[in-house]
């Protein structure tokens, strides 16, 4: 066995259920972690980090293949491995020591070594002064500390987290995040890898070394990136971008940067492409209806089941292609795996998914230029008004405005104030940085 290699996963399957209804998890996953790694398991709901993670840390067992830990099979719990969950369980009638020390008890250490080293752990994560309050005197993200307090106490070599952060509010998930990177790049956690499934990319990026990305129906492993950005890590580093355009383009089943923009926007050659008049709603819930079925879906029979008109359909449809959620042939609509991604993303993920698809659209990228290159970052609506009448009817214009900005609102792209009539570029949360950033090849 090589130096340094904690964990081989080595062709492993997972099937649940028995007989005619077996269902593959996960099939013929290949995965190493060496002392010192932070990688990332990224993919869509359902394909089965969990599982893979569970089969890590020994709660369940494989159905084919061997997870090897420092070159020998795990057999039932891996005392080398912990996991944090989604949200912890703590006891409730315990204080926040208490809950700490208890896992140290399970380990069978001493009472006083016990109290001392829980101390320790709940000052390493940032609870100094909380020892003695209940869980219940906490927010999500202190509870969530006490969590990785405890799963710190064992010492494990090998810390697995499971969507650590996807309860907490963003400000928390964000503080504690940076909280946890300080730590790891540090050194200061007694963990010597780190193994984090993710459904969010940025997260994935601004955290781990190595991304390794999920596909489902049956779970595999589809590629992995290496990340090389210094820490700490933001958006705003052109390196941080590229590798999110990269990302998406492997879940969207392709390798190459991105397929390329559609149409044109004022001040550059060409019509502007017309943004079809849908909501983000409708896009949802077209979505929605054909994400089940996944060799394409006849148009016509949409119009009943959706209870809307044709003319209206067809404009979400078009949405949908615009946006590279859907493909359309010969009557057919076909749901891409992004479109995919979107129906069964979280309300947030739903927004970054949108919002990394509608900034490329020439007419939402045009905006955001205008708004970057203005002074104060916002310009009055008559300002894209009077540059769109040359290339549209005025009220198709006015429409066009209506719609880029409702879609630019959803992403958190742009902001529009009907009292007084100005349009925002949104900087919260650090995408302007992107705007000036050249078109993809
Ligand atoms: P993820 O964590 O990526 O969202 P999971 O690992 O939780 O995915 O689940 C992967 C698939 O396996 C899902 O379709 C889920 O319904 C199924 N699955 C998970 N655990 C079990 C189980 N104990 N019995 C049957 N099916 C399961
Ligand atoms: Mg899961």
């Amino acid at each position: 066995m090589e130096n340094g290699m904690l964990l081989h996963v080595d062709g492993v399957t997972k099937v649940f259920g028995r007989d005619d209804r077996q269902f593959t998890a996960v099939k013929e996953i290949h995965l190493s972690i060496r002392e010192g790694e932070f990688v990332a398991l990224l993919g869509p709901s359902g394909c089965g980090k969990s599982t893979l993670l569970r089969m890590i840390t020994g709660l369940i067992a494989p159905s084919q293949g061997t997870v090897y830990y420092r070159g020998k099979p795990v057999r039932g719990i891996n005392p080398y491995s912990t996991m944090v969950f989604q949200t912890f369980a703590l006891y409730p009638w315990l204080s926040v020591l208490d809950n700490v020390a208890l896992a140290l008890e399970a380990r069978g250490i001493v009472s006083d070594e016990r109290f001392e080293r829980a101390e320790k752990l709940v000052d390493l994560v940032g609870l100094d002064g909380f020892e003695s309050a209940y869980p219940r005197e906490l927010s999500g993200g202190m509870r969530q500390k006490v969590g990785f307090a405890r799963a710190l106490a064992v010492e494990p070599e090998l810390l697995c987290l499971d969507e650590p952060f996807s309860a907490l509010d963003v400000l928390s998930a964000e503080a504690l995040r940076g909280e946890l990177m300080e730590l790891w790049t540090g050194r200061l956690l007694p963990a010597k890898a780190i193994l984090m499934v993710s459904h969010n990319i940025e997260e994935a990026i601004s955290m781990a070394d190595r991304i390794v990305v999920m596909g489902k129906e049956p779970g595999h492993i589809v590629t992995e990136f290496a990340v090389d950005l210094p820490h700490p890590r933001t958006r705003k580093e052109a390196g941080f971008e590229a590798l999110i355009d990269r990302i998406y383009g492997a879940i969207a089943g392709r390798t190459e940067p991105e397929m390329k923009e559609v149409g044109t926007a004022p001040g550059t050659p060409g019509l502007t492409r017309i943004l079809p008049r849908s909501s983000v709603n409708a896009l949802a819930g077209l979505l929605e209806h054909i994400s089940p079925f996944h060799k394409g879906y006849d148009i016509y029979k949409l119009e009943d089941e959706l209870g809307v008109e044709m003319h209206d359909l067809v404009q979400t449809i078009e949405m949908a292609e615009m946006l590279g959620f859907a493909t359309v042939n010969a009557g057919d609509i076909q749901i891409t795996p992004l479109g995919q991604a979107f129906a069964e993303a979280s309300i947030l993920m739903r927004k970054e998914l949108f919002a990394q698809r509608a900034r490329r659209l020439p007419m939402i990228r045009w905006m955001m230029q205008m708004l970057n290159a203005s002074p104060e970052r916002h310009l009055p609506w008559k300002v894209f008004y009077t540059a769109l009448l040359p290339e549209f009817p005025d009220e198709m214009a006015e429409r066009q405005l209506d719609v880029a900005i409702d879609w630019g609102r959803y992403a958190e792209l742009i902001d529009y104030d009907d009292s007084d009539e100005m349009v925002t570029l949104e900087v919260s949360n650090g995408k302007t940085a992107a705007v000036n950033d050249r078109p993809p090849a």
